[in-house]
């Protein structure tokens, strides 16, 4: 048995017991924190981040919290300003990602790159750009709900640093992870939500993947609305500031 068959089989009878994250193992690699190390959420709403962005993204590129560790080629942590007007928030590394250890640098990163420019938004003055999680899943495959929750304090310690003053999400399974909904994304998108983290709200919006804009020329139109939505806000904010 693989390790990441070990990983499934381990992690079912988990979900059975209510111990997901405590224990975990495969006979070849210890994948999981130590039984005393604390809750997979690192933040809490009193709780200061203790590391860098840089130290954030060494843990990530050493990280081997859970199987994707073994087929990645490199983690992509993440990139973008320190003091990011938005945070863009995607799903994972694909290809051109894992290659290099970048976020959304593909063909679906440029179209993002081109949308952000759009209404005034980049990685190089105002945003920082992520994923929900940092290695690629095989295949693109959705990654498993065990590994977002293995991966997730990397995330909140990322956006308690940074303490963006909007959050963007990229994507249905990225909504639906940051959002802990089953929603289909054609309901989550075209609004504004009170996202709540490590005692910040921060308003979010999520838009449909630019993976599936290439995909899908239909959802062009919603997804420009949206992007106009946000410029209106960030309009809004700047005002009153
Ligand atoms: S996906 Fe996240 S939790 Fe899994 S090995 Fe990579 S950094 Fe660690």
């Amino acid at each position: 048995m693989t390790a990441a068959e070990k990983f499934k089989v381990t992690n079912l009878l988990n979900i059975a017991s209510d111990s997901l994250f405590r224990g975990y193992y495969s006979s070849e690699k210890n994948y999981q924190l130590e039984d005393d190390a604390p809750p997979q959420s690192l933040l809490t709403a009193n709780c200061s981040p203790l590391l860098s962005l840089e130290q954030i993204a060494d843990e990530i590129r050493a990280c081997i919290n859970c199987p994707l560790c073994e087929t990645r080629t490199n983690a992509a942590p993440g990139e973008g300003v320190t003091e990011p007007l938005v945070m863009v928030i995607g799903e994972g590394p694909g290809r051109d990602e894992d290659e290099q250890g970048r976020p959304f640098v593909g063909r679906a990163g440029q179209l993002l790159d081109k949308m952000l420019d759009s209404i005034g938004l980049s990685r190089n003055s105002n945003c920082f750009i992520a994923n929900v999680i940092k290695c690629r899943p095989p295949n693109n495959r959705d990654p498993y709900p065990e590994e977002t929750s293995a991966c997730a304090h990397f995330l909140e310690q990322q956006i308690a640093l940074l303490k963006p003053k909007f959050i963007l999400v990229a994507g249905r399974i990225a909504a639906q992870t940051l959002l802990k909904t089953t929603e289909p994304i054609g309901k989550l998108r075209g609004k504004f939500t009170e996202f709540e983290t490590g005692g910040m709200t921060i308003p979010l919006l999520v838009i449909y993947h630019p993976a599936a804009l290439l995909r899908n020329e239909d959802l062009k139109r919603p997804t420009w609305e949206d992007l106009k939505l946000l410029r209106s806000r960030l309009d809004e904010s700047k005002g009153k500031n």
